[in-house]
């Protein structure tokens, strides 16, 4: 070995590194010619195993080619990774090129389901009356679902409920929101303006009109000097708010916790008072019942009848929706269809 043929050899080498760097189609290839050519057991170095045989003056002369060679395969494959790197990107852009000129899909918005919304509407009319949201537990105690609102165990009137108990003796699934009035009476002081939307339940066979859940909206307001005719004037306006300016009555209705107690009716939403099948033909809906609340419920609430008087109302949230969206049948709220509920957008 000479340093004609070493140096011959190194230039041979070169091309052919360069070749290969030049033709490498990706970075895996680009690593494999790295390894091959300029790592420590590399080509490049083994032709250098040559040097040994060369006369001392010669060899810092090949030294100097291999390192040129070496500078040479780097500076390529570094070009050529620059390149491949580039192609990538060229075809990533191509790839994942958007056009800002399409039309955008849109989102289906969701909105709230008819009850809640509904209840939501009814907190807004008595909220602007100053009544403050309360929420009661759906699981009551017999106390305060029956009891302490004047519906003693032996009672009658315990057959208008027909109630779902629970496990824990004593207990049961209220069956109306009349027992927050209780709880609001016993954790607050006059003047309340307290109402109670909330889930009940009763042992009903389910039918376009009867559910055994249903919603409840209670009002109860307590202060001293609350007439019949403080709520008349509520009620109104509640009905107004809702169904426009249309005529309202009192009725005599019965709640054992309420006396007096009446219904509240509103000029027929169909008819508008002449009589029609929606109203049985008596020019009149029934919207909600309500009443002076009862002094043993005061007292059971922890306030002297003496004192202070209050009224109360309650109203299913089901019979408002129904009139406010005109739908035939309750059974609807509860089975998720979505082409019902996309009619309330
Ligand atoms: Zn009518």
């Amino acid at each position: 070995m000479d340093f004609e043929s070493l140096s011959a050899d190194l230039r041979a080498l070169q091309q052919r590194a360069l070749d290969e760097a030049s033709a490498a189609p990706d970075p895996e290839s680009l690593e494999l010619l790295q390894i091959r050519y300029l790592s420590k057991k590399g080509e490049i170095t083994t032709v250098l195993r040559g040097i040994g045989a060369l006369p001392p003056g010669d060899r810092p002369r090949v030294g100097a080619i291999a390192n040129g060679v070496s500078e040479a395969v780097k500076a390529a494959l570094g070009r050529r990774e620059a390149e491949l790197h580039a192609e990538v990107q060229t075809l990533r852009l191509a790839s994942e090129r958007v056009d800002v000129t399409l039309p955008g899909r849109p989102r289906a918005r969701g909105t709230l389901h008819p009850i809640p919304e509904t209840a939501a509407c009814i907190a807004e009319v008595f909220g602007q009356f100053g009544f403050v949201v309360y929420e009661g537990p759906e699981v009551e105690d017999d106390l305060t679902n029956f009891q302490m609102l004047n519906i003693p165990p032996d009672h009658p009137a315990r057959d208008l409920w027909d109630t779902l108990y629970v496990d824990i003796p004593g207990h049961l699934l209220r069956t109306h929101t009349s027992p927050g009035q209780i709880r609001v009476m016993q954790s607050t002081r006059p003047p309340i303006r307290a109402l109670l939307p909330g889930r009940c339940f009763r042992y009903e066979a389910v039918d376009a009109s009867h559910g055994f859940e249903f919603f409840q909206v209670e009002g109860l307001m307590v202060d001293e000097g609350t007439s019949l005719a403080d709520l008349k004037g509520l009620l109104d306006e509640f009905a107004h708010a809702l169904f426009g300016p249309r005529k309202t009555r009192f009725r005599p209705g019965y709640y054992p916790f309420t006396e007096p107690s009446v219904a509240f009716d509103v000029e027929c939403l169909v008819c508008g008072g002449v009589g029609c099948p929606a109203c049985s033909r008596t020019g009149w809906m029934t919207i909600l019942g309500a009443g002076m609340v009862h002094p043993v419920v005061l007292q059971y609430g922890g306030i002297d009848p003496e004192r202070y008087q209050g009224f109360a109302f309650g109203m299913g949230v089901e019979r408002i929706a129904n009139l406010r969206h005109a739908v035939p049948d309750l059974r609807y709220y509860l089975e998720n269809d979505l082409r019902f509920l996309e009619q309330f957008r």
